[in-house]
């Protein structure tokens, strides 16, 4: 039998978040733009000889790990894709998660992501990537995206990605929150708060030549998030964790359908600062600052042995 191998998954932010028309499907239209951020998931895959186990350790201690868990199902969808007789051959996985639970950073999509990639190594199915990226669509809006990482501009549920160039690094101080959101409920009162027909969703071209051109201020200043308002009005603790960014002059974002609020700032030793503080605040679960844009899901070397 193999060897155990460790991928790590990143997190994600939404720099920009344009809401759409409800679709027939009951998912809405968008055009959003991502940015992977070093914010990570690892997940080990271990083979055994039948079945697919899953622990967890980390923020993910207290969910579920039966076929509930999107990492399970992505273990599962890729060995029905790709012919593995799970009866034969199987994996053990364990997910250490950093990546904040139901805040808006896509964590169980990363979970999906690494798990498809390190079961792809795992059982040696080498699934093309077009192959793949559909089975991760298939998983969910935001998978495809983890797999790639980068900045990328996603259109329909967020998961027909177009790579941006986006030049520099940009620097978050991130709050997330002691309780989460849950996305379809973000929806909900986006939909209850429209009173006529919803255009359908664009990223301005202001805010990608800023993105191209590597004017972190300018993407800033155009970013723009539709579930802003209505993840806020749900969320009383997050108001409240608003006012510290305000006060420091921060603008600050929801990252996804929130709860958890992003802030460009200006270097890590501020960011650092302002996390050690904001900490404290009520509602605030913890406060960190990342750097964007990273790679999507990879190997961690010293623990791959394919
Ligand atoms: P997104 O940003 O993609 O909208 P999110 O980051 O807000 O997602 P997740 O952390 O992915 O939210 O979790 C959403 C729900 O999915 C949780 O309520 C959780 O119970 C369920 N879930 C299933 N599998 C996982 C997983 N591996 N990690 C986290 N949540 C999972």
């Amino acid at each position: 039998m193999g060897k155990p191998i460790t991928v790590r998954a990143p997190g994600k932010v939404n720099l920009y978040l344009a809401v759409g028309p409800t679709r027939a499907d009951g998912f809405h239209d968008l055009a959003t733009v991502f940015q992977a951020v070093s914010l990570y998931d690892d997940i080990t895959a271990t083979p055994n000889d039948g079945g697919i186990t899953l622990s967890m350790s980390g923020l993910g201690e207290h969910l579920p790990v039966d076929d509930t868990n999107l990492a399970v199902r992505a273990a599962a969808a890729l060995a029905r894709e790709a012919g593995v007789d799970l009866t034969e051959t199987g994996v053990d996985l364990h997910i250490h998660k950093r990546i904040p639970v139901a805040g808006g950073m896509a964590g169980g999509s990363a979970d999906a992501a690494g798990t498809l990639i390190a079961c792809d190594a795992l059982w040696g199915t080498k699934l093309p990537n077009d192959r793949l990226l559909a089975l991760a669509a298939d998983l969910g809006s935001d998978v495809p995206f983890c797999l790639l990482g980068g900045t990328a501009v996603g259109y329909g549920r967020g998961e027909n990605l177009t790579p941006l160039l986006a030049r520099g690094t940009y620097t978050y101080l991130v709050a997330t929150m002691l309780e989460g959101l849950s996305t379809p409920a973000v929806f909900k009162e986006f939909d209850s708060g429209q009173s006529g027909p919803v255009p359908p969703p664009e990223v301005a071209p202001t805010f990608l030549r800023a993105l191209a051109q590597g004017d972190t201020q300018l993407v800033a200043y155009f970013g723009r998030n539709d579930l802003m308002s209505p993840a806020l009005e749900l969320h009383r603790g997050a108001r409240h964790v608003m006012e510290f960014f305000c006060q420091h002059s921060l603008t600050v974002m929801i990252s996804g359908s929130g709860p958890t609020l992003i802030a460009q700032v200006e270097s890590v030793e501020r960011g650092e600062g302002l996390a050690e503080r904001l900490r404290n605040w009520p509602h605030v679960a913890d406060a960190f600052v990342v750097t964007g844009p990273v790679t999507g899901v990879e190997f961690v070397p010293d623990r791959y042995a394919p």
